[in-house]
Parts: structure tokens; sequence; C-alpha cells
């Protein structure tokens, strides 16, 4: 799993195990202390690839980006509300990219 250096911003891998266990950092060498409250604040938001990945779908599927920006970005949770964001600029540029390729095979013709 990924843990956030709450000193330096450095994200690590750490093996699952290392749970209760002190993590040093690899870059300020600050010791990261995996316990309870601290370890939930230290840990990364690992759906921040979420985000990116449906922005990418949205490219290529248009629809399912407008229908699920719709949806995220009615979500009161900033992080809901960027994904949602990012699926309607992916839907967008997708639809944009349409358009531009089919008037490019059109002036071919
Ligand atoms: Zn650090």
């Amino acid at each position: 799993m990924k843990i956030k250096c709450d000193k330096c911003e450095n994200v690590m891998d750490v093996p699952g195990y290392c749970i209760g266990a002190q993590v040093k950092c690899v870059k300020c060498s600050a010791l990261l202390n995996l316990n309870g409250r601290d370890f939930e604040k230290l840990v990364a938001k690992e759906d921040d690839c979420t985000g990116f990945a449906l922005a990418i779908l949205s490219f290529f599927i248009p629809l399912v980006g407008f229908i699920m920006g719709a949806i995220f970005i009615s979500k009161p949770e900033k992080h809901n509300q960027d994904i949602g964001a990012s699926c309607l600029i992916g839907a967008v540029l997708g639809i944009v990219l349409c358009f531009f390729a089919y008037f490019v095979l059109l002036c071919m013709m």
C-alpha cells in the first residue's frame, strides 16, 4: 500500500505487514508511525488513478463520461466532484476529436 510522508510529501510503497510498525521515509529519513489515527492520515488516496482511468474511459465513450460526470459532480465531496469534472473534460475532448477526425476524413475524400 501507499504511504505518504507527512514531512516531505514523499509517497512510498510499504508492504502491508508494516502496519503497526514504524517506517522510515526513504527521502527525508523521518520516522512514520503506522499506528491508528496517524496511519489513516498517512495512507495516500489510492483512487487518484480512478479519476484518471474514468477520464480515459470518458474520452473513448463520451456518453458514459457525461453520465458518470453528472453523477460524480452532484456528490458533495470535493474529491468526487474533481473526478466528475475530469470525466466531463474527457468526454468533451473525445467528441471534439471525433468531429475533427470526421472533417479530416471528409477533406481527404
Ligand atoms: Zn519524508
